[in-house]
């Protein structure tokens, strides 16, 4: 709006504030028919070891193609749907699916699904799990749930019994997004993790021998070996930042430098390739999902 023209600046922002609460509701309501119209699917992306470049599981990331609007974020939709309830659902959909999918992969390859606080805090949590698992017929062990510290914020003892009843029917645990947030060392001793995901923000484009980031990872790798858990390194995009990250002591890699998510077909192909090997392709190379 001109300068001076009060009227024209807070019509500016009521109209914006309006077409965002509608953006809002029509985004909810194009989720609920998202899921029965088959409108989501799944990407998954490989998750290598450093020791010998082998795939040792897949990522699956949650997708939704909008028929008009296109590629929706996940980062824009998963809280939407954490708001207005329908993350129970679709997380349900999306554990059937990986664990059916997973079913078909080699024996040796793990699938790990993200796990909302919402869903986390659901003590039905535990029995969708085991029906998960049922039906596919994947066990236990090549299931991985990626929870983020939010299942920590609220402070009682259900998380506790959900940590237990988790560990009880085998499935791996791995605490993602590691060193963003609050990042309490307490999250580590509370639960049993498998794993820990070293968060992109120290690993993306922004690591050298001599730099805070890499400190920070050998820091943390440290403390994970002590604990008996593995480390992964997340979004690495470059292929000269592999070996620096296997000098640094992870034991697992994720990045754009061995493919961006793809679908279930090019998960096959991946793995078919010889001594099931990932193939570092970089950034720039690397197959779209
Ligand atoms: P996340 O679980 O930390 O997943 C990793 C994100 O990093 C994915 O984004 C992945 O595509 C991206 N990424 C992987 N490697 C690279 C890289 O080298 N460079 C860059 N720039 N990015 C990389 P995506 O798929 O957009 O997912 C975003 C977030 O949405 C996820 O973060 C997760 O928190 C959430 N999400 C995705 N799928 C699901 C789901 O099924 N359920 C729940 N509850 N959350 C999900
Ligand atoms: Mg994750
Ligand atoms: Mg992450
Ligand atoms: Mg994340």
């Amino acid at each position: 709006a001109a300068k001076g023209d009060g009227r024209g600046v807070h019509r500016f922002y009521r109209d914006e504030l309006l077409e965002g609460a509608q953006y809002r509701r029509q985004l909810e309501d194009d989720l609920r028919q998202a899921l029965k119209q088959n409108q989501l699917h799944l990407a998954y992306q490989a998750v290598v070891s450093t020791a010998d470049e082998r795939i040792v599981g897949y990522e699956a990331l949650l997708r939704w193609s909008h028929p008009t609007r296109g590629f929706v974020s996940p980062a824009e939709f998963i809280p939407v749907a954490e708001e207005c309830g329908m993350i129970e659902a679709i997380g349900e959909w999306v554990m059937r699916t990986a664990c059916a999918e997973a079913a078909t992969w080699p024996e040796h390859v793990r699938v790990a699904v993200n796990v909302s606080p919402i869903q986390f805090a659901n003590p039905a949590l535990p029995s969708l799990v085991t029906s998960a698992l049922a039906t596919s017929g994947l066990p236990p062990r090549r299931l991985e749930l990626e929870i983020t510290e939010g299942v920590f914020l609220n402070e009682d003892a259900s998380s506790e019994r959900m940590f237990a009843a988790l560990k009880r029917i085998g499935v791996r645990l791995a605490l993602d997004d590691f060193g963003t947030g609050y990042s309490s060392l307490g999250y580590l001793k509370k639960a049993p993790f498998d794993k820990i995901k070293i968060d992109q923000s120290f690993v993306r484009g922004a690591i050298n021998e001599s730099n805070r980031n890499a400190a920070i990872i050998k820091a943390i790798v440290t403390l994970a070996d002590t604990l008996g858990m593995e480390t992964t390194a997340e979004g690495v995009e470059q292929q000269d930042e592999i070996a620096l990250i296997g000098e640094l002591g992870c034991s697992h890699i994720q990045g754009y430098v061995y493919g961006k998510p793809a679908g279930a077909e090019v998960v096959h192909e991946q793995l078919a390739q010889p001594g099931g090997k990932a193939i570092a392709v970089g950034f720039k190379t690397s197959r779209a999902q």
